[in-house]
């Protein structure tokens, strides 16, 4: 196939937002695969700022950086990312240029704990406020799972409300898959 899935295209994305030096932003780092990729675009002059709200996964994420030898570059947050603000120093606030959310339930983990649209939507304008022009904030929808369904509905209601003058919005799924596949929003703030 030629087109890119989903989480090869959320990369491609990354590959294009982060430079060496650069800040990032895992704002659900789960088992950390994300946050090792992001980490590894970043390098050693960059860093990656990584929230969960469970410990096992942000002791998962630890793991894998410490595997790769990337712990030093990143920060892992024991909190949830509608926190962003109050975690992420001011002095590297314009100099985020990505930022991606995994969303849903914690692969393997507890399946009722999963993100929600009142907690992402609020990390989402703290990113807007925060970011580097021209950021990127990556979000992949899970929408199989009752409430994945209802964070869907909601977020697709804010993210088409956002003013054209202050981010561009693209959605990126396939349409015709069965079983709710996932599918890509991302913001571009301008
Ligand atoms: N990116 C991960 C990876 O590479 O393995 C997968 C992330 S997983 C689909 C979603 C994660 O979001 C779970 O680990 C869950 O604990 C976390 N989560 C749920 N609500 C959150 C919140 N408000 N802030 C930060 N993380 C949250």
């Amino acid at each position: 196939m030629k087109l890119d899935r989903i989480l090869p295209f959320a990369r491609v994305l990354l590959e294009k937002a982060i430079r060496e030096g650069d800040i990032a932003v895992d704002a659900t780092t789960g088992n950390g695969f994300d946050t090792v990729f992001l980490a590894q675009l970043a390098g050693n002059t960059g860093h990656i700022y990584g929230f969960d709200i469970q410990q096992e996964a942000l002791e998962a994420t630890a793991a894998r950086l410490n595997e790769q030898g990337l712990a030093n570059c990143c920060t892992l947050i024991h909190s949830g990312h509608e926190n962003i603000k109050n975690h992420i120093p001011e002095s590297v606030h314009h100099r985020i240029t990505a930022a991606i959310f995994n969303l849903g339930y914690l692969p393997g983990g507890d399946k009722q704990i999963v993100t929600r649209a009142d907690t992402t939507i609020s990390a989402i304008e703290q990113l807007l406020e925060i970011m580097a022009a021209e950021g990127l904030i990556i979000l992949v929808i899970y929408h199989g799972h009752p409430e994945g369904a209802v964070e869907k509905d909601e977020l697709l209601r804010y993210v088409s409300s956002l003013p054209q003058d202050r981010a561009h919005v693209l959605q990126y799924g396939f349409i015709n898959q069965v079983n709710q596949p996932p599918f890509i929003i991302a913001i571009e703030k301008r």
